[in-house]
């Protein structure tokens, strides 16, 4: 094994946000993400040193949202699937304008979006690439969020560098599996905890849905504008139900469709996004009000449309607030769960009507990263993106060697 392998988190090693890690292998710097955690205020990773080439596993912003401000600094190449590209694209766009509402400085501008935009170098699953002179880098499909990478990076020392991974097939995208390595850098989002089997969540959530249009009330789902929305949508329509979609959504979802190889079945998301109502305009959104099911962004509730939907709804208790997505600590959704209120734009006001948590992840569970884990048979482990790392640690020494380093501590592997 390579005894010249170096690894520095920038950011995100010991919570879920601000991603950003630095891999020196063989005389070359490869940047693994650079994200960002839109919070108030937002978090960044620490700044890079020089870096010979980037890797990108993904679209969220908490893996990709500072790599404009990255591309006005340095030149850059980023490797990632066209379509995390473009989607890239309409999330900085979007953190740009939010940065602008909430009265912090935006960090880049929408020249360096631009510049951003044309630093990316496409790639697909099954392909690969030579990174240096002695490493060649080979792209698996994730199973996150449509276009998710995982990184196989093949020279004297095998390294998979998983991002957000998922084993399960959801509605939307097929799960992964496990790559055999000797270096495996993984995910915890979801350590210490475990998924409800799929099919008997999909029920309950219906159930519940159905329990709250019975009673003439509305149901409003926040939701990521990329994935986990079509995936909400496509559980609705195969139910029936007349969905409405405010928010990023729509672009989201006709850009996925331009990617059929992404996405699970094409044919199911096509009949989700032609059976919604877009809503356009202040009159659509009061005609969602008297609706069944509003999906919005954003999904943590820190702002976008579904804010409005609840200073209307929040008082009603025939209505229902049903979240579907992991809550991060500081968040308004995650003070609505916690504590039944939430924050309107500097206004902390209790919430009646009904919330409930229906666990719709696209992250694998704690057993499943550990089996995962298991089966890439590594000799190493590196453990990052999450808040809870010694729940996997434990178990996962049983068969590794486990490594849990601090953001800005240089580990020798
Ligand atoms: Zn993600
Ligand atoms: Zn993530």
């Amino acid at each position: 094994m390579n005894k010249d392998i170096k690894i520095q988190f920038l950011g995100g090693s010991n919570e879920v946000g601000s991603l950003a890690m630095v891999l020196e292998i063989d005389g070359t710097c490869v940047l693994f993400e650079y994200g960002m955690s839109p919070g108030k205020p937002p978090t960044y990773p620490l700044p890079p040193p020089p870096i010979d080439i980037a890797l990108l596993t993904h679209a969220h912003l908490d893996h990709s949202g500072m790599i404009p401000w990255l591309c006005s600094r340095q030149d850059l190449s980023i490797i990632a699937t066209d379509l995390t590209n473009k989607i890239c694209s309409l999330l900085f766009k979007d953190s740009v304008k939010i940065a602008k509402m909430e009265g912090y400085a935006a960090l880049f501008s929408n020249a360096d979006i631009k510049e951003a935009e044309h630093s990316f170098i496409k790639v697909a699953p099954q392909q690969k690439r030579d990174i240096g002179e002695n490493n060649e880098v080979r792209f698996h499909s994730a199973g996150h969020i449509p276009g998710s990478l995982m990184y196989e990076l093949t020279g004297s020392t095998k390294i998979l560098f998983t991002g957000d991974l998922n084993v399960i097939d959801t509605r939307l995208v097929k799960g992964t599996k496990p790559v055999s390595c000797d270096i495996l850098f993984i995910e915890g989002t979801y350590a210490g905890r475990e998924h409800p089997k799929r099919d008997e969540l999909e029920k309950q959530f219906l159930d519940k849905v159905d329990e709250v249009v019975s009673r003439g009330g509305t149901v409003v789902i926040p939701a990521f504008a990329v994935s986990r929305s079509q995936e909400i949508a496509i559980v609705l329509r195969r139910a029936g139900y007349n969905v409405w979609f405010d928010g990023m959504g729509r672009k989201v979802s006709k850009l996925f469709l331009k990617y059929p190889r992404s996405i699970r079945s094409v044919d199911e998301l096509k009949k989700a996004i032609n059976s919604i109502n877009f809503i356009h305009s202040d009159q659509g959104r009061k005609l969602a009000l008297k609706s069944e099911v509003i999906i919005t962004s954003s999904g943590m509730m820190d702002g976008g449309p579904v804010l409005w939907y609840m200073k209307h709804l929040k008082n009603d208790p025939k209505s229902a607030v049903l979240l579907t997505g992991y809550q991060v600590e500081g968040t308004n959704s995650r003070l609505l769960i916690d504590n039944g209120k939430l924050d309107f734009y500097g206004v902390t006001e209790n919430v009646e009507c009904e919330v409930g948590y229906f666990d719709f992840s696209a992250h694998a569970g704690h057993s499943e990263l550990i089996k995962f884990a298991k089966n890439c048979k590594p000799e190493k482990i590196v453990l990052f993106h999450s808040d809870n790392r010694e729940a996997l640690a434990e178990p996962m020494k049983d068969f590794a060697e486990i490594y849990t380093p601090n953001n800005g501590e240089i580990v020798g592997l």
